[in-house]
């Protein structure tokens, strides 16, 4: 996988079907056109991933989705406006766009207009290059099957080096600015319905649409299964009392992570001291890659409050303690 800052090579090699990592301001995706079996099989392959795991579909713009939906809610509409682009998700009726591949032969789709300038200079590149202003691009988490989502180039690399060739690119477009996965939404039914946690908050899509979404799911999602987003090392969940009264055996490396005012225990390894929901979310993948490559046994995590993106920081934590 070869960096580069070129949109327009990057562009190039989208066109020709092969795999370009991206960044968006959720975590990095590893991209590849959204009309081609081939490539996206790449995709499926390089991620390890299975085929049944449907994938989201990046656009340019909210005229796009009409392209890719047979049927589109007035609130989706709304959401979209209001919204987009941003780290928000919509699952719409497909149209015939959107083949079997690209949906795990679900008959819906997930569309996203991210606001990585980046992303967004690939993408109207690509239409420049295609002459197809909905064109799209599949772009899931560019790490490996159930691991920790990558917030920077070089958390790219490490995942793919030896597994992705120098044929493939990867565009740096520094740290991810959210630093967790974008919120999805199912707008398939007369009310939305939350698929995945993410910084847009059911209070937004409240605000937006007048409408109080559905919370529970039974849809096929990665993202949404019982244990996901996991380094190697444990991670216990606790509060500030547990963390204070945790025993340090003489084997044990264990790795802290938790608001700034929330002291580091003596003996443990601060991975992360984030003064804010945002600042946790975006530190939160980083600490767990730290941990690793720190070679701990245990990470220690005190859950931030549910509010604004707190509730997905809750969400990924349980993922990745869950065994
Ligand atoms: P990722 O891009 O790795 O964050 O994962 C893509 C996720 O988007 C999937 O795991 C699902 O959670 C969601 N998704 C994609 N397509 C659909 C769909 N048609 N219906 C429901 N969820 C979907
Ligand atoms: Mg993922």
């Amino acid at each position: 996988m070869r960096l580069t800052t070129d949109t327009r090579e990057a562009a190039v090699r989208l066109r020709d079907g092969g795999l370009v990592a991206v960044p968006t301001e959720t975590v990095y995706g590893l991209a590849a056109r959204a009309d081609d079996p081939h490539a996206v099989a790449k995709i499926y392959a390089a991620k390890g991933r299975p085929a049944d795991h449907p994938l989201i579909v990046h656009v340019a713009n909210a005229l796009a989705l009409d392209e890719w939906a047979s049927f589109i809610p007035k609130y989706a509409h709304l959401l979209a406006a209001a919204l987009w682009p941003g780290a928000m998700t919509l699952v719409v009726k497909r149209s015939e766009r959107a083949g079997d591949f690209i949906t795990g032969g679900q008959d819906s789709v997930a569309v996203r207009v991210s606001a990585h300038p980046i992303m967004d200079e690939t993408l109207r590149a690509l239409i420049a290059l295609t002459d197809d202003p909905a064109i799209g691009i599949a772009a899931p988490s560019a790490n490996r099957f159930g691991r920790v989502s990558p917030t920077s180039a070089q958390h790219v690399i490490d995942e793919f080096v030896g597994i992705i060739g120098d044929d493939d690119l990867l565009l740096d477009g520094g740290t991810s600015s959210v630093g967790v996965e974008s919120t999805i939404i199912d707008c398939t039914d007369e009310v939305p319905r939350l698929l995945r946690a993410g910084a847009i908050t059911v209070d937004d899509i409240t605000r937006v649409t007048g409408l109080k979404p559905e919370l529970n799911s039974t849809v096929r999602a990665s993202g949404t299964l019982e244990s996901h987003y996991a380094p190697d090392a444990e991670v216990v969940l606790t509060d500030a009392e547990g963390l204070a009264t945790t025993q340090v055996t003489s084997n044990a490396r264990i790795g802290v992570i938790a608001v700034g005012t929330i002291p580091t225990p003596t003996g443990m390894v601060r991975l992360a001291a984030p003064e804010s929901n945002e600042a946790y979310a975006h530190a939160l993948y980083r600490a767990l890659r730290e941990a690793d490559a720190l070679q701990l046994t245990t990470v220690v995590a005190v859950l931030p409050d549910a509010h604004g993106v707190g509730a997905a920081v809750i969400d990924r934590l349980q993922r990745a303690a869950h065994r």
